[in-house]
């Protein structure tokens, strides 16, 4: 049996065919896509054996698009709680371990209270436990150090590090937009 088309998701591409953004994975409803066809703003890549039909036409929803358009990246990320989380890549800062996301929170290095600024220099992901156990002590005084020293990521290192997440569902089709060079690394390593 064929999916739904809700279920049928595109796959948005920028024009250089790297996906617009990893995580979360830059997927479009199918009527948004369609659109975007009729639109000609974007090619069709790839489909689905999915129709959908209107009285004057038949297609197959596309499961790949690519924009016709490049849409440049913007080379500062967002300072967000999400953003830092995934710098960090979901990883507390003082014990190394992952969580998920609600099990997360943020730990600034120099507490506020002694005059450490909420900026991507001073804020960490860190696990509730480590951020208990620091508390509102310096560094020094806790023993207790970031893994790494906390800066301002670019966006393609978010990016890459969106990649190490990927979604629960992924089309067949998509697989080569995703993955193809972490494979190739991997042999040539
Ligand atoms: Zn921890």
């Amino acid at each position: 049996m064929l999916a739904s088309p809700e279920s049928c998701p595109a796959l948005v591409l920028n024009a250089d065919f790297r996906p617009l953004s990893y995580f979360p994975l830059s997927l479009w409803p199918w009527q948004e896509a369609v659109k975007a066809v009729f639109l000609e703003r974007v090619n069709i890549i790839s489909e689905y054996e999915q129709e959908v039909h209107s009285p004057s036409f038949t297609m197959r929803l596309p499961s790949v698009i690519s924009l016709k358009e490049f849409i440049p990246q913007s080379r500062r990320p967002a300072f967000t709680r999400f953003n830092v989380f995934l710098r960090d890549r979901f990883r507390c800062q003082y014990c190394r371990e992952h969580f998920p996301t609600h099990e997360l929170t943020f730990d600034h290095v120099i507490p506020r209270s002694k005059g450490g600024r909420t900026s991507w220099e001073n804020v960490v992901t860190a696990c509730q436990s480590c951020n208990l156990i620091k508390g509102d002590r310096l560094p020094h005084q806790s023993g207790m150090l970031p893994r790494r020293r906390p800066v301002q990521p670019t966006t393609f290192e978010l990016q890459e590090n969106g990649r190490a997440f990927p979604p629960n569902y992924l089309h067949h089709s998509w697989r080569d937009f995703l993955y193809w060079d972490i494979e190739l690394e991997t042999e040539t390593l």
